[in-house]
């Protein structure tokens, strides 16, 4: 079985000019032990995405179509008290500048325990004994449960909110943006802990991030969004070799490559689409360097190009992938 299935997805936001389509139409899905990275420019659906899955979203954003399974259950069906007693059973999120969340008057491994304690019903002893089980699994030494916060640097304090993360031992941990504010070295040593807890504990990962460059060490497939759908998916070598959206080019062509010249990457001209507005034809159309005139008034169905690579464009047919 399959631990995670998104099927057409659609999760909208009522505002006062209307319904805002942050998710329209994703489709994915996830194994055991398998990190996907979603990607995408800021606005794109991801992190909607992501609260919809784990089902967090704000009082004005609902899911209005599609099905998620976990482990074969539609939690879009379930109702708020039993979604709430298998959230953080079931999946985890670290949140962007989570750690600026943690209680500053409170030792962490305190805070560690009383989440253990809410979510399992355990002691507080037990509670304790786990967030040190916890601490040597994000490797961290346990006495440092008794720290507080500001004794903590910001990649300790990223440390202690993955392992806060899998208190409740999660099938899926959900990472949104999860090394932004750390400096270079930090974030690669978070990551590189994230993709060994990933094989160990065989949880999916979902990172989600607007940089593709973290992505390819850590990850081992691609979702790359705009406007609210998957326009390109598929593994590492489907994204980065053998690129078949215009928009997936622009990404990659928007970092450095590590070793190569140093040139400054360009940004990608022109801004999304305003998702308060029906969209004609492809949504990347009024931005792509490589439009044809259909591109304006037919939008581009999901073409599976071979493998598990699919692609939204009119430009991308069947490739033959070799195995
Ligand atoms: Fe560009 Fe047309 Fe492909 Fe859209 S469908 S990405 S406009 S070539």
């Amino acid at each position: 079985m399959t631990l995670l299935e998104v099927n057409n997805l659609k999760t909208y936001f009522e505002t006062s000019q209307g319904l805002y389509k942050a998710v329209d139409g994703t489709t994915f899905d996830l194994d055991y032990g398998e990190a996907l990275g979603l990607v995408g420019e800021s606005g794109c659906g991801k992190t909607t995405c992501a609260l919809s899955i784990t089902r967090l979203l704000p009082k004005e954003g609902k899911i209005h179509g599609g099905e998620i399974f976990l482990e074969g259950t539609n939690l879009v069906k379930l109702g708020d008290d039993e979604i709430r007693a298998r959230r953080w059973k079931d999946v985890s999120i670290i949140f962007q500048g989570a750690m600026n969340a943690l209680n500053p008057v409170m030792k962490i491994g305190d805070q560690i325990a009383e989440a253990v304690v809410l979510h399992e019903k355990v002691s507080k002893r037990s509670g304790i004994k786990r967030a040190e089980e916890l601490f040597e699994l994000v490797e961290m030494p346990k006495k440092r449960i008794n720290n507080y916060p500001h004794e903590f640097s910001g990649g300790m304090k990223q440390r202690a909110m993955i392992a806060m993360a899998l208190a409740c031992n999660p099938k899926i941990v959900i990472g949104d943006e999860p090394t932004t504010a750390l400096d270079v070295m930090v974030q690669a040593q978070i990551l590189n802990l994230l993709e060994k807890l990933r094989r160990e504990l065989r949880m999916g990962l979902i990172l989600i991030t607007h940089d593709l460059s973290i992505l390819a060490e850590t990850c081992d497939k691609i979702a790359v969004m705009y406007a609210g759908k998957i326009v390109e998916i598929g593994t590492i070598e489907d994204i980065f070799e053998r690129t078949a959206h215009p928009y997936t080019e622009r990404l990659i062509s928007c970092f450095p490559n590590v070793g190569k010249e140093k040139i400054i990457p360009p940004g990608i001209d022109g801004v999304p689409p305003n998702l308060l507005e029906p969209i004609k034809g492809c949504s990347f159309y009024p931005r792509c360097h490589k439009a044809l005139p259909i591109c304006s008034h037919v939008e581009p169905e999901s073409r599976n190009l071979g493998g598990k690579h699919f692609a939204s464009c009119h430009l991308s047919g069947e490739v033959s992938h070799e195995q």
